[in-house]
């Protein structure tokens, strides 16, 4: 009996001479004298493995020599050394059979190269192109290692919740939840009836797990979330989604320092763990997707990141060279052309600005003694811009309903949030880091909808 091997255990073990069965989709098909050369792969890694397949199996002239591209096949056979240039094992087979054929005619993936939004029309067929396999595999490789990060360092992870009745970010970018009758909708004064949705009131999808995570942080300690994260803002960029996913790590008796010094080691965990076990998938994006990533990623893990104010930043802008689409003054939000020029042209590399203005950040950022900025952060990286935001909380009772009625926040709707400062309040501090954009950054890709197995843009959701 052939013992059912992945193609990457296969390439790393190279079990010479024995008899294995592989599960897999066909790449493409030669034809020589004599036999056929099929290239499989089965999503294991970026590798085909080659299958010779020779004309006295049984099934050779009515069904192998009828082989196209995407068909599903099974096939067992022995593992040899490859007398060919370009692979070093082969499988000779003694068994090919086919489990599902794809007619060539309709097929729509073929061996050549496809444009990226080609392959966003066909969600359903994309994860077979080589560059969509290598994402989803990085993907997945760095989903684990947020786990492991998190874990070596003794955090506790909080299932954070997806539906909400709180606002973190108070920007109004959230989807509603209801199962009220839109045809024939319940209202009292011209608005939606709440009262008489299924929550008994209004419930939206989470834009933010991080006061939910607060609440746990000071309890267990440290704690973090991973999870999908929902906001309805109509930015049609290459780095926004509707739904992504954010990891939120919070932490107790930490102030901003611990944070940016957690949110740096984080950052270069996760481009080492990629370095270290993803090397074939981005040797993929080097070569066809960007062709500095390679330095770029080594640059990350060998150097400690810039840091400057908020104030600063501004300061060096105004006196840049380039000339910006929007102007830049103390107390307006960067713009993303502003943060790639600082960390792409001037400092070359991921920066930290700290000390935002508070009149741009929400309620919960922690008061600077000038009682103007906010103890904030945000992380930028080069081709992407923000990729990290956070700060460390206010845990001052009276600051904090300050702020509350300083913005004109609904008090009795944070009376739960405010208890966490009247009751063994601590300093506390922590950050978003997005997982989608730290994707692109590892894979280089340029669009964030390439690294979201189905992304969300306004006006699109496929499947
Ligand atoms: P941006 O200024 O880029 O719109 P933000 O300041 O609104 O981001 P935060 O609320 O600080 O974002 O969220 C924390 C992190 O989540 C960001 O640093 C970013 O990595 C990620 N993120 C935010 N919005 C999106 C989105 N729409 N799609 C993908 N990732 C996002
Ligand atoms: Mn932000």
């Amino acid at each position: 009996m052939a013992q059912y091997q992945r193609i990457a255990q296969i390439i790393k073990n190279k079990p010479v001479g024995e008899l294995i069965e592989i599960r897999g989709w066909l790449r493409t098909r030669r034809d020589s004298k004599g036999f056929s050369f099929l290239e499989v792969n089965d999503g294991s890694c970026l590798a085909n493995i080659q299958i010779v397949a020779d004309d006295t199996l049984a099934n050779y002239a009515d069904e192998i020599l009828r082989l196209s591209t995407g068909c599903s096949v099974k096939i067992s056979g022995l593992l040899a050394q490859s007398p060919a240039k370009g692979q070093d094992i082969e499988i000779q087979a003694r068994r090919v059979e086919v489990v599902g054929w794809a007619d060539p005619e309709t097929y729509p993936l073929q061996k050549k190269r496809h444009s990226f939004e080609f392959l966003r029309e066909i969600a359903h067929l994309r994860p077979r192109s080589n560059s969509l396999g290598a994402v989803t595999r990085v993907r997945s490789a760095l989903s684990f290692a947020v786990h492991c990060f998190f874990n070596e360092r003794g955090f506790c992870q909080i299932h954070t919740p997806i539906i909400t009745t709180s606002d973190c970010e108070g920007a109004g970018e959230m989807f509603t939840v209801t199962t009220l009758d839109l045809n024939n909708l319940a209202q009292t004064n011209g608005r939606p009836d709440f009262e008489k949705d299924f929550f008994g009131r209004q419930a939206s999808l989470t834009v933010s797990g991080q006061l939910e995570a607060e609440i746990y942080c000071q309890a267990m300690g440290n704690v973090y979330t991973f999870g999908p994260t929902f906001r309805a803002e109509n930015s049609n960029t290459s780095r926004h989604l509707a739904e992504f996913w954010m990891i939120e790590p919070e932490m107790a008796f930490c102030d901003l320092n611990q944070d940016i010094e957690v949110a740096q080691a984080f950052i270069k965990y996760l481009v080492q763990y990629a370095l270290d076990n993803c090397a074939e998938d981005l040797a993929l994006f080097s070569k066809f997707v960007d062709k500095d990533l390679a330095a770029k990623l080594e640059m990350v893990v060998n150097n400690d990141f810039a840091r400057i104010t908020y104030s600063e930043a501004v300061d060096r802008l105004q006196h840049a060279e380039k000339l910006f689409a929007f102007p830049v003054e103390w107390g307006s939000d960067l713009q993303s052309e502003h943060e790639r020029y600082l960390t792409e042209e001037v400092f070359k590399r991921p920066l930290i600005v700290t000390d935002y203005p508070k009149t741009i950040k929400p309620f919960y950022m922690r008061v600077n003694d000038d009682n103007k900025t906010v103890a904030a952060m945000d992380i930028l990286v080069p081709g992407i811009g923000e990729i990290i935001g956070g700060s460390q909380r206010e845990e001052r009772l009276e600051v904090l309903i300050n702020r509350i009625q300083e913005l004109g926040l609904n008090q009795p709707d944070y009376e739960w949030y405010l208890d966490l400062r009247r009751y063994g309040s601590v300093p506390h501090a922590g950050f978003g880091l997005g997982f989608e954009r730290i994707i692109q950054f590892v894979t280089g890709m340029a669009n964030i909808r390439e690294v979201i197995p189905f992304p969300r843009t306004p006006g699109s959701a496929a499947l």
